[in-house]
Order: structure tokens, then C-alpha cells, then sequence
């Protein structure tokens, strides 16, 4: 490791994951999922949430290759059995309210060349099995955090023209660290400020009671419907026990539940985006009601069909999202190949589930409330990238007048 200060930016880092992140409290259960290779950040992050009070943290290792492995030498069957003891435990952790970390450093093209059904099905089974855990963390009723280290053939995809690995590693902690802000002089009170920001921009939209949004960008021309008493957030959320928390760091966006039933132009995608260990470029969307009704890509069109064929709503839109281009994730040029980095330099959709958050009383919604209200049910989610500093943004009202809201990628 050649960068400056890299041991106590690793630390800052960890604090700044448990506490701006999780905020971690007297007597949290914390689940930490991370790779065997990032060890020294899981020690980190565990110290730190012990020293804020937690009552346990649970570690759940995982690796690249031992994934290849399994998913090379499993059956079908086999990768799409989940056996009950994992249920249990999950039922576990729902009962124990316990937070959630995710530390993702994988490469982006980690499942590059394993057949493609055998991802999907045991994608499909895992989704639907823990489907309990995807409803407690989308209706925030617990703190739940997504956010990154550098891996070693994440960071070789990132920086490909850097001649060692180390480089490369150096690199993407650098391009991770500038991204969560945390050369500040004070991270965690720079981001309690930007939280602020960012919610002031949700409720300026939150005040016009748009109908819809009208996208339009070089080969897109798309209006995306919002319901009724949609709400637009940022990066701040509340959980059930009344504690604000930040669900993924970085974070940029400002973001809202389309009407699953009112979509309808072509949309394309402006960045690669990496889903389920392959790589998917060049995607254009057709849609109907609400609902895709033709998909192409360029590069990763079978995984693509496959995901929207999931179930029912993944072939339906759950979340709009803002992003200015001038963003410093999109200003540093960089195509990270990971959604948490990539959406966040981008005005973005996403298939499949919406947050019962943004829509007013959505937490305490039944299901059949939720799509009564137009809000898109699925076992997936799967963000993917649609901003340019070519794109225009117009907010419709009731009435049908149209509002500027972005123009040439910037807000209006
Ligand atoms: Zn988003
Ligand atoms: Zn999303």
C-alpha cells in the first residue's frame, strides 16, 4: 500500500460507515457482508461499532472465487435449494432488528463465464427465499448500508492502463475515499450537511406535485408517470426505532416511486452496468403502460431478458433518480462498473421493487395498498444509468404545463 495516511483513512472510513452509515446505537445487532480479502476494513468497522455500542456484530465472508467454484461444480437443483437453517437465521435477524453493512469489492465481471441460467435461477430462488429481509430494509425498518472497498480485479477493470495491481488498488481506495468525501476535514459533519442539501432539493420537488417526468436525451424520449403522493428523498432515512441513517455511501441522488403503470417512450442506458457478475452495454428499453416491451444490448443481452423475465414487476420501473452531471462521481470520468458508484454520476432508473417510503404513509401500507397506489412489486431491483450532460428534464403538472427541471444535465 503506497497511498499516504492509508491505515488511518481506513479507520476514518470504517467510522464513517457505523456512523454516518448504520448509526450504530447502545444495543444494535450489526450483519457485516464483506469479502474474505478486505479483512483489516472488517476488523475496522467491527472495532468501531462495538466501541458505539453494539451488542453483536456478525460477519459474513465472501469470495469471488469460491462463488465461481460453486456455481462451476453445483447442479441446478443444488444453487437453487436454500436450506432452512439460513431462513431461520434471517427470521432472526428481522426479529433482532439487527443493521445491515455490505461491503462490496467484487469484480464486475466476476460470473463472466458461468452459464447464465444457473446465475438467474439461483438468483431467482435466493431473491424470493429472503424476499422478508428485502421488505425490512426497503421500508427502512431497519439502518441498512451498501458501500464499497478496492478488490483487486474490480480495481483492474477501473484503472486498466495502471502497470501494477497495487497501483490499481491505490487507486480505486483513492477514487473510493474522494467519493464519500472523506478528505474532508470532518467527513461525518460534512455529510450531516449534505444530507440537509440534498433533502431541501427533494422537498422543492416534493412541492410541485409533479405528474410526471418527461426524459429527453440523445435516442431517449421517455415519460415516466409518478403517483398520486409520491415522495422525493435523499440521502438521509429514518429507521423504525426513530434513528437517521444513510443507506449508501456515496450517494448523490434525489429519488422517487414511478407509477409502475405509466411509463411509456425508449430509454438508453449512457453507462455499463454490471449485474450479477456480467457486464451489460448499450441498452435500450421500450415501453408500453408501464411495462418494457422490447429490450436490446449491445453486450449482455441474455442476462438482460433474463432479468426482466423474472417476475412480473421486473419488467416495470421502481425508482427514478436525479443526479447533476456535475456530480464529483461523474466529474472524475471515471466508469466504475459498480451501480452504487455509477448511479451516482447519473440520472438512473431502476427495474423491479419501489420503496414504500416514497410515497406519503408508504411504510405502513399493506402490499395490495402499496399497488393500488402504483407502486412496482418485485424480488429485484437493478439500477441502470440514463444521464448525460445532453439530458433535458421536464416536470408535467396536473394542469399539463411543463417545468424545467434539468437542462444539459444540471438542474434547471
Ligand atoms: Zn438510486
Ligand atoms: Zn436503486
Amino acid at each position: 500500500m503506497v497511498l499516504p495516511n492509508f491505515n488511518d483513512n481506513l479507520k476514518k472510513y470504517a467510522e464513517l460507515l457505523v456512523v454516518t452509515g448504520i448509526n450504530v446505537t447502545e444495543g444494535h445487532t450489526v450483519v457485516l457482508s464483506i469479502d474474505v480479502d478486505q479483512a483489516p476494513l472488517a476488523r475496522l468497522i467491527t472495532e468501531a461499532a462495538y466501541e458505539r455500542g453494539a451488542k453483536e456484530v456478525i460477519v459474513k465472508w465472501a469470495d469471488d472465487e469460491l462463488s465461481r467454484l460453486h456455481y462451476r461444480n453445483q447442479d441446478l437443483e443444488t444453487l437453487t435449494e436454500v436450506p432452512e437453517s439460513k431462513i431461520v437465521e434471517m427470521n432472526e435477524m428481522i426479529e433482532a432488528g439487527a443493521s445491515r453493512i455490505s461491503v462490496r469489492s467484487s469484480a464486475p465481471d466476476a460470473l463472466a463465464n458461468i452459464d447464465p441460467t444457473k446465475i438467474a435461477e439461483s438468483r431467482k430462488a435466493s431473491s424470493a427465499a429472503f424476499r422478508p429481509m428485502m421488505e425490512v430494509t426497503q421500508s427502512n425498518k431497519v439502518s441498512w448500508l451498501v458501500a464499497a472497498a478496492s478488490g483487486a480485479d474490480w480495481a483492474a477493470k477501473v484503472f486498466p492502463d495502471l502497470d501494477s495491481s497495487e497501483e490499481q488498488i491505490d487507486a480505486l481506495w483513492h477514487a473510493i475515499f474522494n467519493s464519500v468525501h472523506l478528505y474532508e476535514e470532518d467527513p461525518i459533519a460534512h455529510w450531516a450537511e449534505k444530507v440537509n442539501t440534498l433533502q431541501s432539493k427533494a422537498d422543492e420537488l416534493n412541492k410541485e406535485s409533479f405528474t410526471a417526468l418527461h426524459f429527453k436525451g440523445p435516442g431517449t424520449d421517455l415519460v415516466v408517470g409518478l403517483p398520486e403522493l409520491h415522495r422525493f428523498e435523499g440521502a438521509g432515512s429514518t429507521n423504525a426505532r426513530g434513528e437517521v441513517f444513510v443507506a449508501n455511501l456515496p450517494t448523490e441522488e434525489v429519488f422517487s416511486a414511478p407509477d409502475a403503470n405509466r411509463v411509456d417512450g425508449v430509454v438508453v442506458s449512457t453507462k455499463p452496468l454490471s449485474y450479477s457478475g456480467t457486464i451489460i452495454e448499450g441498452m435500450e428499453f421500450h415501453f408500453e403502460n408501464g411495462k418494457v416491451t422490447k429490450v436490446t444490448a449491445d453486450q449482455g443481452e441474455e442476462v438482460l431478458q433474463k432479468l426482466i423475465e423474472q417476475d412480473e414487476g421486473a419488467s416495470r420501473l421502481g425508482e427514478v433518480a436525479l443526479v447533476p452531471d456535475a456530480s464529483p462521481i461523474s466529474q472524475s470520468g471515471l466508469t466504475f462498473y459498480n451501480t452504487l458508484f455509477d448511479e451516482n454520476a447519473s440520472n438512473h432508473l431502476a427495474l423491479g421493487s419501489a420503496y414504500a417510503f416514497n410515497i406519503v404513509g408508504g411504510t405502513e401500507m399493506s402490499r395490495e395498498e402499496l399497488n393500488a397506489a402504483g407502486l412496482n412489486e418485485s424480488n429485484t431491483h437493478v439500477d441502470f444509468m440514463i444521464g448525460s450532460d445532453q439530458m433535458d428534464i421536464d416536470g408535467i403538472k396536473a394542469d399539463g404545463t411543463a417545468v424545467p427541471v434539468f437542462r444539459k444535465g444540471a438542474w434547471a
